[in-house]
């Protein structure tokens, strides 16, 4: 056997996903990483990483390339938003629900609702999100009570959504709402429509958080909105659950993929730092207590990588792949959370200073374990899907 002769020269999609990482590289490096500190702390939407993003193509990354996107593989996805989480995770999140708004139109809507949106959404000129949670559901999401009532050609929208990523600078969403409230099951009477911001669709407030600042997550408050019958996703009611269900599969490995992330930017730190800072004569790396936090971390992130790796590629095959994905948001997100702590604890009181990127780490995990689903509903679901599929 000839070695050389017979290593396979990469496919075009290989060499495509080795070209768009490699320049979303460069893009964090020059662009992200010097000012991710700055716009975290005073809050400020990073406005000029967005037109940069917008240059990458980013906001078509899996849109398909039909409609302007990059139409790249939720594989390579995963890859783009693992790397940019690492960096700064606020920045993943401006693409997150945009994309998730772009996958529901470009699978569930009509061939006119994807030629008018998916290009400028690909472009980045039209941006925008998810809008499920209310302020009294979130994960109950067929308690909701905003409400959609057909008036001639328009729907008539009442309600208010919270919570909603890009809330602020986005500029279309996609919208869950009841156009039947009495209907039983309850999801028969949900729907998703496309709400562009015009009359009667303000942004409430602005919401103040923890961590993943810099994004806008605002409350969004519908009063006698009106919206055209031909935004109604797919053109038939009933369809609001299985729209959300099927953006959400891609938000969940995006959430996976940015838990990874911050992991490895925590480990990174921690082994960086464990091999600078000395006590008793050795650097703390040498000490037992830390070197078996470095050992755990560092298992972590590998494990949440091929489970995250393992369910975008069940996405590239287009599966079904909410016990895969459900998997790789669990674990992942756990292990960001319990890596930004391990990180502390070995930067010891540097760890709780504003000037190390490991306080910003803690404060940006636990959102991991909340959205695109709570890790309580994972186990539930992960569970449902094993009993299904071994049935006795
Ligand atoms: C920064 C941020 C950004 C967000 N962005 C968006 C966005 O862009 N769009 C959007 O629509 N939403 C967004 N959300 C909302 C997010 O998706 C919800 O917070 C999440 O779904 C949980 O809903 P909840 O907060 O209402 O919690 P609840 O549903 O009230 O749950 C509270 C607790 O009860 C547990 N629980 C609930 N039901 C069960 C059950 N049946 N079994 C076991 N445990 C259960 C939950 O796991 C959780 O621990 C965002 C939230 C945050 C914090």
């Amino acid at each position: 056997m000839n070695v050389i002769t017979d290593i396979e020269p990469p496919s075009a999609e290989q060499e495509q996903e080795r070209l768009v990482l490699a320049s979303v590289d460069r893009f964090l490096e020059r662009h992200v990483r010097p000012v991710a500190m700055k716009l975290e702390h005073d809050d400020e939407y990073p406005a000029e990483i967005v037109e940069r993003m917008k240059e990458l193509g980013l906001f078509g990354a899996v849109i398909g390339a039909e409609y302007g996107g990059l139409g790249l593989r939720p594989s390579t996805y995963v890859r783009i938003i693992e790397r940019i989480a690492a960096v700064w995770m606020s920045v993943s999140g401006i693409i997150n629900s945009h994309l998730i708004m772009a996958r529901i139109v470009e699978r569930m809507g009509t061939p006119a609702q994807k030629q008018a949106f998916l290009p400028r959404f690909a472009s980045g000129e039209l941006r925008g999100g998810l809008a499920l949670t209310e302020p009294d559901c979130g994960t109950d999401l067929q308690a909701i009570r905003t409400t959609a009532r057909r008036v001639g050609d328009d729907y008539i929208v009442n309600g208010t959504k919270t919570w909603i990523s890009n809330g602020i600078e986005g500029g279309c969403f996609a919208l869950l709402v009841k156009t039947d409230p009495t209907a039983e099951p309850r999801h028969k009477g949900m729907s998703m429509l496309l709400a562009e911001k015009g009359p009667g669709f303000r942004v409430g407030r602005k919401l103040e958080k923890l961590g993943y600042k810099g994004i806008d997550s605002a409350e969004l408050v519908f009063e006698d909105y009106r919206v055209p019958a031909d935004r109604l996703i797919g053109g038939v009611e009933g369809r609001g659950m299985m729209c959300a269900i099927s953006g959400l599969e891609l938000g969940r490995v995006n959430v996976a993929a940015r838990g990874v992330g911050i992991a490895q930017a925590a480990l990174d730190e921690a082994v960086r730092y464990s091999q600078q800072r000395r006590t008793f004569g050795k650097p703390i790396c040498e000490h037992q207590a830390v070197a078996l936090k470095l050992g755990d971390m560092a298992t972590r992130v590998t494990a949440a990588r091929l489970l995250t790796e393992n369910a975008a590629r069940a996405l590239d095959r287009d599966e079904r792949s909410d016990y895969e994905a459900g998997m790789a948001k669990l674990f992942a997100t756990e292990a960001a959370l319990e890596n930004a702590t391990e990180a502390m604890r070995i930067f010891g009181g540097y760890g709780y200073s504003k000037e190390f990127v490991v306080e910003r780490l803690y404060r940006d995990a636990p959102l991991l374990v909340i959205g695109e689903g709570t890790n309580e509903m994972q186990r539930l679901l992960i569970a449902r899907r094993l009993i299904e599929r071994n049935r006795i």
